[in-house]
């Protein structure tokens, strides 16, 4: 006999759970089934997104993550385990695999690359959502740009500690981060998951509420979406909705009032980036001339044990370990130093 809750469509059977939740129902799944999310940044928030989504049943998900995978991610990183860490694997490759297992019927696009305002472009073609899980505010500011500029919902959020918070923002018509925040706090003025450390938890929370206005967003339900600044601080029991209604109006932003995108065209943020909590400086290059790993692979015999795969090559010399990526850019860990990490790669790599 019909079960039930069966809406009559086969595709949809898997999804029944939700499909039965009211405010999303078989209309709203097939809307999730037929878009396109990007997940920036596959780490802590980026592994819940991710996870969610593709079990959520939206259709198409790209993921970009310039990192790889290293043990102390595990603690919080809730799509990876020890063999993709023991494989050194990039994190987006390690993440598609999984989340094939998941989800096959969804499409998952995995991106080992920067964020920047040369790519940005590429990585937003046909994406509905983009969502958050980067861990700096250069990148977010170079999201919000863009999704203000090309008019596509963003979902923000951030952790550090056990605290962490998050806003929708609906181009044109809810305030953007600029609005919030003006401009990008300078590195090192705030805290870090370095500094402070961070918390499974907050960032479970965090990105569990950013998945959740994804799906309202995605399934055709803005109605829905939050209009607040959502904190959480999970050890001393805080929560607080910081309303925005008026924002939008009074904060008179560059870029929603006065269509200036400084970061989407360069003339803001760097290609040097220190990694937060890693001890780490990537050195990115916007020419980016294609590097052979084959061939970097023979120049650096004799100078120090050297391991790869096809995404990665990475040399261990002295207290460094140098990851160098196809496209050019490296990862210099053992410094949190620009200018130590640029000599280090100069003298082993070549700029
Ligand atoms: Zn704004």
């Amino acid at each position: 006999m019909t079960d039930p809750h069966n809406v009559g469509d086969p595709t949809l059977d898997r999804y029944i759970r939700q499909v039965r939740y009211p405010g999303l129902g078989a209309d709203g799944q097939r809307r999730l089934l037929d878009s396109r999310a990007l997940v920036c940044g596959c780490g802590a928030l980026g592994s819940v997104l991710a996870n969610t989504l593709a079990r959520s049943g939206v259709g198409h998900l790209r993921i970009v993550d310039r990192d790889f995978l290293e043990l102390n991610n595990l603690q919080r990183q809730v799509l990876y385990d020890e063999e993709d860490v023991a494989a050194g694997l990039p994190k987006a490759v390690a993440a598609q695999a999984k989340l094939r297992k998941i989800n096959s019927q969804i499409e998952i696009e995995a991106i080992v690359a920067d964020v920047d305002h040369t790519t940005i472009g590429r990585w937003l073609e046909g994406v509905d959502v983009i969502v958050d899980g980067t861990d700096n505010f250069e990148t977010r500011f170079l999201l919000n740009d863009a999704a203000v500029r090309f008019g596509i919902p963003w979902v923000y959020g951030g952790c550090v500690g056990a605290e962490g918070q998050t806003m929708t923002i609906l181009p044109g018509e809810t305030p953007c981060l600029r609005c919030l925040l003006q401009d990008a706090p300078p590195p090192g003025s705030t805290a870090t998951c370095d500094s402070a450390g961070i918390l499974a938890p907050i960032v479970n929370v965090i990105a569990s509420l950013q998945a959740c206005e994804a799906i309202k967003i995605l399934s055709g339900h803005r109605e829905a979406v939050s209009r607040s600044l959502q904190v959480f601080e999970l050890w001393d029991n805080r929560v607080r909705q910081v309303n925005l209604d008026s924002l939008r109006e009074s904060a008179n932003c560059p870029t929603c009032r006065q269509g200036d995108f400084p970061w989407l065209e360069g003339r803001r943020g760097s290609h040097t980036v220190v990694l937060c909590g890693r001890n780490s400086v990537q050195l990115s290059y916007p020419d980016r001339h294609a590097v052979s790993l084959d061939a970097l692979a023979q120049q650096l015999q004799g100078v120090g044990p050297v391991t790869r795969n096809r995404f990665l090559l990475r040399l261990e010399v002295d207290k460094f370990q140098i990851t160098v990526f196809p496209d050019g850019r490296a990862i210099i860990a053992g410094t949190d130093d620009v200018t130590e990490a640029r000599t280090i790669h100069a003298r082993y790599i070549g700029a």
